[in-house]
């Protein structure tokens, strides 16, 4: 459903919500996450990146990960971000027909991302079968309005040269865009290196993957080439501050990058590196670690932060038209929040109030495309008492195992 003209008496209006006191903006646009992954909050933390994907999330993927586990992970995300305001996600793992379950049911709009990885996956015994799988999701969401399907091959030192080609025929016969991890670390930079003679941004050009249908996420690892040639190539770029810090990988020159005209958007990336997805905390994040970085108070300042929460996320993934901005033939992506609460007052630059202010929390109601997800902090469309009360029977399990 679409935003109209006010005065047009011609639509009736199904509902009326009271909006004293509160601010009425476009739903936040989460550009990078991996929803499922909810269910692996502080399972390992305070761990470099490397070792953290290697020793503890790869195994206990492959270990625990099934269908059963995707789609109430995902049920999780879902509950998590419509209470923090999001109503646009992009997401990569497996089993995403999974994920799209889950996402119809909440009511969400997303981008979805089929994993790829040149090693067995949780729902793929072969790189060649996960491929398979992956054209059939393309096949079978390609009409859907608020699910769009997407292919994850998760990062160059994860996925063959030949595989990413691959991969990119994929998307490119599907006419859909392709998310990747790229220049996350120094150590992939130096992988990548030793590997191919070349680093990871330029070993994409070399395998002709660079272009506007590519989301790449993290971009921490730059040179100012490197940013040119994105920049050339219509490069998207998705900035994760928090999952970035936390990881100790690096801090990403977005002021650069978007001096130089990429676009980029917010992500919180998945819950075992962030530990939440709230995109106000992450918002708060992104603006403040660019300035103690450069010992600079100028830098990010609140509206180019939330412009990145908005319209630069649903750029990002080829959204920008329907979403992102409260706009008349538009999407009805609407959030409202409470302003009148203590820390949210007085208000003198309401962008400022809603980047180093505001958290998830304030979110009061959620529409998506029309419809009424979540009305005075309850959701509508999901039953939280029995995902909470899923949660502790996933738990248990992914403990009992871990003790053996
Ligand atoms: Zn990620």
């Amino acid at each position: 459903m679409e935003i109209g003209h006010g005065e047009a008496p011609s639509i009736p209006a199904g509902l009326y919500l009271d909006g004293r006191d509160c601010l009425v903006m476009p739903g936040l646009v989460n550009a990078h996450t991996h929803a499922p992954m909810a269910l692996f909050r502080g399972l390992a933390d305070d761990l470099p990146l490397k070792v953290w994907l290697e020793e503890h999330i790869f195994p206990v993927e492959g270990r625990w990960v099934d269908s059963d586990f995707v789609y109430w992970g995902t049920l999780l995300a879902c509950a998590e971000m419509i209470r923090s305001g999001t109503t646009t996600f992009a997401d990569g793992y497996f089993f995403e027909e999974q994920v799209a379950r889950a996402v119809q049911q909440a009511g969400l709009r997303a981008i979805l991302g089929q994993g790829i990885l040149d090693f067995p996956t949780p729902d793929s015994p072969s790189p060649a079968e996960s491929l398979k799988k992956a054209e059939d999701f393309l096949q079978h969401y390609s009409t859907s309005s608020l699910i769009h399907p997407a292919l994850f091959p998760h990062s160059v030192y994860t996925s063959s040269p030949g595989l990413l080609g691959q991969c990119q025929d994929l998307a490119d016969r599907y006419g859909v865009p392709m998310i990747i991890h790229l220049a996350e670390t120094r150590s992939e930079v130096e992988e990548i290196s030793q590997k191919y003679g070349k680093r990871p941004v330029n070993h994409m050009e070399s395998l002709g993957l660079l272009s506007p249908s590519l989301i790449a996420c993290h971009c921490v690892w730059l040179t100012e080439a490197e940013m040119d040639l994105l920049a050339r190539r219509g490069v998207k770029v998705v900035h994760n501050p928090e999952s970035n810090m936390k990881l100790a990988s690096g801090v990403a020159p977005i002021p650069e990058l978007l001096a130089k005209g990429v676009p980029v958007g917010l992500g919180t990336d998945g819950c075992a590196s962030n530990n939440n997805l709230d995109l106000f905390q992450e918002m708060d994040s992104a603006a403040k670690l660019h300035k103690v970085h450069r010992l600079d108070p100028t830098v990010m300042p609140s509206d180019v932060v939330l412009h990145m929460a908005t319209l630069g996320g649903a750029k990002v993934l080829g959204l920008d038209k329907e979403i992102g901005s409260l706009e008349v033939g538009k999407k009805a992506d609407i959030i409202i929040l409470d302003l009148n609460r203590p820390h949210l007052q007085p208000i003198y630059n309401i962008t400022s109030q809603l980047v180093y202010s505001a958290t998830g929390a304030d979110v009061r109601d959620v529409i998506i495309d029309g419809q009424l997800i979540m009305q005075d902090r309850k959701l509508l469309t999901l039953d939280e008492t029995e995902i909470l009360k899923k949660m502790q029977e996933i738990k248990g399990k992914i403990l009992q195992r871990v003790s053996h």
